[in-house]
């Protein structure tokens, strides 16, 4: 353990023990790695963890090592799924400097999470805390080609060895961190989705809203379904009716007039990227609904030319337009030049506002 000025106490009143890796990647080797990272595949030097106990609360903070955790294995996670997380990114600015986009909406997201999944709730200094304690180290991972960012995944789940169902007295929250690439190479491309009318990913009072393991488990298999139908992502309907969202996206549709129209439901995630685009769609005079629709309004709207087209949002790609829906018996195609027209430019102001070419009028960036 080495004295880092970070080792003040934090906001939240904890010190911070910090250990530097000794077999960090060389300079060289980041560089290579950051040169064409993708997604997901490489992670930085360090990670934080910070442990709770029903009796001793949230306790021992620190940055290591990045490296394999040991678990027992009866640790109630790898049993029961108790688990949550939260995805967002670093970015970096021309002047050098790394920012993140509306953190505290993640914090208060993984706090629903948590509610939701029965476990404790990680005050929000704490959160904001972890990240600062882990790009302050990683700084250096940050990537500064266009579009690149660093990923962070703050995640917490039970690791109290004990079989019995019911909420762990002993929780594990951690961070983590992997460079990523430009999602699209060449522009943006309209991705086809497949509606998913045999599969559900959540119903009525389950944990659709909380961003949690299982959510995505089960997203698996209609995923592998949506690929057989040469689809990218998948949209699931809430009963077999209503547009929920797509496995890691939500979606909004596009109307003739220019209004949005996004999905109103307790069992989706609420994105923090929908919330902004549609917040700038709002500055620039667009009417923004927030309402249940159903897949014959889409179906209907496409066909008398009232949809003009739809776009799928969420932190990896930002924003996507969807240039086809497949189901079983029928098909929408979107063509249309003003929805994707609108779609990239929301686009490219909200990127704009996340890497410091256009000013944060919102205050979003910390
Ligand atoms: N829905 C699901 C199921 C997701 O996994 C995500 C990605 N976190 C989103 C929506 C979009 O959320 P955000 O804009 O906060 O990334």
């Amino acid at each position: 353990t080495i004295n880092l000025p970070l080792q003040a106490p934090s906001a939240a009143g904890l010190i911070w023990q910090v250990t530097r890796n000794e077999q960090a990647k060389t300079p060289a080797e980041r560089d290579a790695i950051l040169a064409d990272p993708g997604f997901g595949n490489h992670f930085t030097d360090h990670m934080v963890d910070v442990c709770w106990s029903e009796k001793g609360g949230w306790h021992r903070p620190r940055v290591s090592p990045y490296g394999p955790i040991a678990l027992d294995p009866s640790a109630a996670v790898l049993h029961y799924a108790q688990e949550i997380f939260e995805g967002m990114k670093a970015y970096r600015h021309a002047d050098g400097s790394v920012w993140t986009f509306r953190p505290y909406e993640n914090a208060a997201r993984m706090q629903r999470s948590a509610a939701r999944l029965a476990l404790p709730e990680l005050p929000s200094e704490i959160f904001i805390e972890s990240l600062k304690q882990l790009i302050a180290v990683d700084a250096d991972w940050v990537p500064s080609a266009p579009e690149t960012s660093l990923y962070l995944r703050p995640f917490m789940f039970a690791k109290e060895a004990f079989l019995g169902v019911r909420p762990a007295k002993k929780v594990a929250y951690y961070v983590i961190a992997s460079p990523a690439g430009a999602y699209f190479h060449g522009g943006v491309q309209p991705v086809s989705i497949w509606l998913s009318t045999k599969y559900a990913r959540a119903g009525k009072g389950g944990t659709g809203a909380a961003k949690t393991g299982g959510n995505y488990a089960s997203s698996l298999l209609p995923q592998a379904e949506a690929a057989e139908h040469g689809c990218q992502q998948v949209l699931f309907l809430d009963e077999g009716t209503y547009l929920e969202e797509l496995g890691g996206m939500n979606v909004v549709l596009v109307y003739r007039d220019g209004t949005l129209v996004t999905p109103e439901s307790d069992s989706i995630l609420e994105g923090i990227t929908r919330d902004s685009v549609l917040q700038l769609a709002r500055d620039r005079g667009h009417a923004v609904e927030s309402r249940r629709v159903t897949i014959d309004e889409w179906r209907e709207g496409a066909a008398s030319g009232d949809i003009v087209g739809a776009f799928a949002c969420g932190t990896a790609a930002v924003i996507t337009p969807i240039g086809r829906l497949l189901a079983e018996d029928f098909e929408i195609v979107h063509a249309g030049d003003a929805a994707s027209e609108l779609a990239l430019s929301l686009r490219e102001e909200l990127t704009g506002i996340q890497y410091g070419r256009v000013e944060d009028r919102h205050g979003w960036l910390t």
